[in-house]
């Protein structure tokens, strides 16, 4: 990994306050390293860490993906319940979620309207509204 992405994943990490550990530095370098914004679940950071000959559990990304969350960094979206996406792009913005691959794309944000919302129910606020446009490909 050269020098110029190491800088960039430790000025992320400094942005937050994060102490800079071997670990968090390692994955940060992944994510935001080269400069673009990217979406990844634990497993396909956890793949990415791996190709790169980085030692690190599944368990231990999954952890420094929620520390990176809680600390402003990335943003978390949940697709099916179930799956969690980490977002480096921190500006509201909709997704496509293209079905076959399990994949989440930023989707055109100028393009988006959404004209009213539903009121929140008595003694709540509406903490975010996420988009997910699910995608199939046409046969
Ligand atoms: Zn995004």
């Amino acid at each position: 990994m050269d020098s110029n992405a190491t800088e960039r994943g430790a000025a992320w990490l400094s942005k937050a306050g994060l102490r800079p550990t071997r670990q968090r530095l390692g994955l940060a370098t992944l994510l935001v390293g080269d400069g673009e914004n990217r979406h990844v679940t634990a497993e396909s950071l956890f793949a990415a860490a791996k190709d790169i000959g980085q030692a690190v559990s599944l368990a231990t990304v999954y952890n420094t993906l929620r520390a990176f969350c809680d600390a402003g960094l990335l943003r978390e979206i949940t697709v099916d319940g179930s799956r969690s996406y980490f977002d480096t792009n921190m500006h509201d913005h909709p997704h496509f979620y293209w079905e076959e691959d399990g994949e989440l794309t930023d989707a055109p944000s100028d393009e988006l309207e959404i004209a009213r919302l539903p009121r929140a129910p008595g003694g709540a606020s509406i903490a975010k509204v996420d988009v997910v446009i699910r995608l199939r490909r046409n046969a």
